[in-house]
C-alpha cells in the first residue's frame, strides 16, 4: 500500500475513534497533515476550540504564531507534517491525559510516524517531549537535538507558551532560527539528501 494511502486510512480511523472518552466532546478529530513524506514533523499537544472545529491542527492563535515560527525556519506549512499527540480536543483545553496520550500514540502517532518517517521530530510542549524523551526538562534542553531512535527529536516550547508570557517568544524564535543547520545535520547523519517537496 501506498505511504498516502496508509495515512489516509489511519486519519479515517481517526475521525471516528472511540477509543478513549474524548471523542465524546469532539466536533471534528484533528489528523493532522502535511506532506507524504515531509522531513520535518511537528508535533503539539492537542487540538484546541479552532482546530475541534475546523479539523486541521494549529489553525487557531498558536497556529498564527506557529506560521510565523515556521517563516523563521525557511519553511512553510506545505513543507513539513503538523500533528498533536491526542487528535480530540480535551474538554476546556485541560491537557492530555496519560491514558489518552498512550492510547492515542499507541494507535495512532506512532503509526504516522512510521509512514512519514521524517528526519526531525519537533516536539512543542512537554506532553509532546516526555513522549520521546521521558523526564527531560524543557527549560533545559529546548532548541537541543537529539537521536532518539532512528531519528532526531528537537524539543521546543509550545507557540501558546508566547502568546501566554512574552519571555518565550524570542526563546521560540531562536530555536526555530536553528533549524536549517539541524536539518542538514541530520541528513548527513542519516545519509539522507536533500527532499523535494512531495506532492500528496
Ligand atoms: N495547540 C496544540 O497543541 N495543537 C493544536 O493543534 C492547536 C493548539
Amino acid at each position: 500500500m501506498k505511504a498516502q494511502e496508509s495515512l489516509d486510512i489511519l486519519a479515517a480511523q481517526i475521525s471516528v475513534c472511540t477509543k478513549c472518552d474524548l471523542y465524546k466532546g469532539r466536533t471534528h478529530a484533528v489528523p493532522g497533515e502535511g506532506p507524504t513524506h515531509a522531513e520535518i514533523m511537528f508535533i503539539g499537544e492537542g487540538p484546541g476550540a479552532s482546530e475541534d472545529k475546523q479539523g486541521r491542527p494549529f489553525v487557531g492563535a498558536s497556529g498564527k504564531f506557529l506560521d510565523e515560527l515556521l517563516s523563521q525556519a525557511g519553511v512553510t506549512r506545505a513543507d513539513v507534517w503538523i500533528t498533536n499527540v491526542v487528535k480530540c480536543r480535551p474538554p476546556g483545553n485541560r491537557d492530555p491525559q496519560p491514558i489518552e496520550i498512550a492510547t492515542c500514540t499507541s494507535n495512532y502517532l506512532e503509526n504516522q510516524i512510521k509512514i512519514v518517517n521524517p528526519s526531525i521530530v519537533v516536539t512543542l510542549g512537554r506532553h509532546s517531549m516526555n513522549r520521546f524523551i521521558p523526564d527531560a526538562k524543557i527549560t533545559q534542553i529546548h532548541g537541543q537535538m537529539q537521536k532518539v531512535g532512528k531519528r532526531f527529536v528537537i524539543p521546543m516550547f509550545h507557540p501558546a507558551a508566547a502568546l501566554h508570557q512574552q519571555r518565550f517568544r524570542p526563546m521560540l524564535l531562536e530555536d526555530f532560527a536553528r533549524l536549517p543547520a539541524q536539518l542538514e545535520q541530520a541528513r548527513a547523519a542519516l545519509g539522507k539528501s536533500k527532499k523535494k517537496i512531495s506532492k500528496k
